[in-house]
């Protein structure tokens, strides 16, 4: 079976089917399956020999009817203008499902930060920020890390966004470092707030995770922080682990702490001694009780649904899974938490940083989990009980609460 792999015509297909179950009028519909606003920039940087070089970077703020817009910047370098147009409809819908006042949006850079040196690397993002300035602040638009993308780079771009303005305003960027504003909890909150929607949907399932196997695929900060917590909140058992150099599996556990060691000090978890290695796709399909795709879009395919053994699939990852996968994973009785519900505790507490910025008052860590578990378990039990009740998957269920939310706040200003 061939699929469409593009992001964006996905994002469209899941709003379609969404759109079709709610009954939503064409005039909303059609609003809702394009971005409100993007922008593209051309950034020359100067680079360490001397030698300039032009990047190209987006920013698309895909709605903002329930509040600013809010979303990530991910340097990669096969970062398109539909990923990132995908990516901002995701978050969209990932804010309304938690229930924040924000909108989505996302941007990102082709470029590899992999092959630029540390100077470079802050030439790029200040000059990215240069470009974005005027569209983003806290009553507009406020970034974020994702893939690529990490504190010390929201810190150059906090401190650019300074310079131009000519004052002080950390919540116009999350993600930032603890010394410059960033929100206790942060590094970990998107793997917490996914390991809270599983342990809610194991005891919907009745299932007992302790001591149980769990597969991560991706080993980024999405990844790491998912292999620690579900070892120390679940008491779980990962299995296996991969990055992009491939994976490795050794079904008495891999430790959290040792893999960790491994991974800082090689660059890769492949070679860890008494693991074999695997690749990214056995790795998928190893019998474990929750799966958590942690990297890219576009890992569970029509061609490798059928194959996948995991009870539980938390996506870590944004768009991980394609819709005719959905279908083949429903079908077989899979139970998928969705990205924009599963990997939403991020974005939750970049919602808090932007809080506590306001009032320049900070919270305690435990503060934070605290209020991440219920933002996460009450947005958990409104998909899971919608999906139970309408009998469709729980991607439809999470879009059916999220798209009504925002179809709401569309209609009451007077948009559509
Ligand atoms: N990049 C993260 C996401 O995809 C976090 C976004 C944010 O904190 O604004 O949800």
């Amino acid at each position: 079976m061939s699929e469409n792999l593009n992001p964006f015509a996905i994002a469209q297909a899941q709003l379609d089917e969404a759109a079709a179950i709610l009954q939503l009028d064409p005039e909303m519909h059609a609003f809702l399956r394009e971005p409100m606003r993007e922008f593209h920039f051309t950034i020359p940087v100067k680079m360490d020999d001397g030698s300039t070089k032009i990047y190209k970077g987006f920013r698309v703020q895909y709605n903002d009817a329930r509040g600013p817009a809010k979303g990530g910047l991910r340097f990669h370098w096969e970062e398109t203008i539909d990923t990132v147009r995908a990516l901002a409809a995701w978050m969209t819908w990932k804010t309304a499902v938690v229930d924040i006042p924000l909108g989505g949006a996302k941007g990102g850079i082709i470029c590899d930060p992999r092959a630029l040196s540390s100077t470079e690397l802050e030439r790029l993002s200040r000059g990215f920020m240069r470009n974005i300035a005027r569209f983003v602040g806290i009553t507009k638009d406020v970034p974020a890390p994702d893939v690529y993308t990490n504190p010390q780079i929201m810190a150059w771009m906090m401190d650019e966004y300074s310079v131009l303005s000519g004052h002080q305003e950390p919540g116009v960027i999350t993600g930032k470092p603890l010394e410059l504003g960033g929100s206790a909890g942060r590094g970990d909150a998107t793997a917490r707030g996914g390991i809270y929607t599983v342990r809610e949907a194991a005891s919907a399932l009745g299932l007992n995770l302790q001591g149980k196997p769990a597969a991560i695929q991706g080993y980024g900060n999405a990844g790491t922080f998912a292999h620690q917590l579900a070892e120390e909140l679940l008491g779980m058992k990962v299995i296996a682990v991969s990055d992009s150099r491939g994976g490795i599996v050794n079904t008495n556990g891999l430790l959290y702490e040792e893999t960790m060691r491994f991974k800082r000090e090689t660059g890769s978890v492949v070679g860890f001694p008494e693991a074999e290695t695997i690749s990214n796709e056995e790795l998928l399909e190893l019998p474990v009780e929750v799966l958590f795709p942690s990297a890219l879009e576009n890992v569970i395919t029509a061609r490798n649904a059928d194959r996948i053994k995991a009870k539980i699939v938390a996506e870590l990852a944004n768009g991980p899974t394609t819709p005719n996968a959905d279908h083949i994973l429903h079908e077989n009785g899979v139970y998928v938490l969705p990205d924009f519900l599963c990997n939403a505790g991020g974005v939750t507490v970049s919602y808090f940083e932007m809080v506590q910025n306001g009032y320049q008052y900070y919270w305690p860590e435990q503060m934070v989990h605290e209020r991440l578990d219920q933002k996460m378990t009450t947005a958990f039990h409104a998909v899971h009980t919608l999906a139970q009740n309408k009998k469709v998957n729980n991607r439809v269920a999470g879009y059916l609460v999220a798209v009504d939310r925002v179809a709401t706040a569309v209609r009451l200003r007077g948009w559509v």
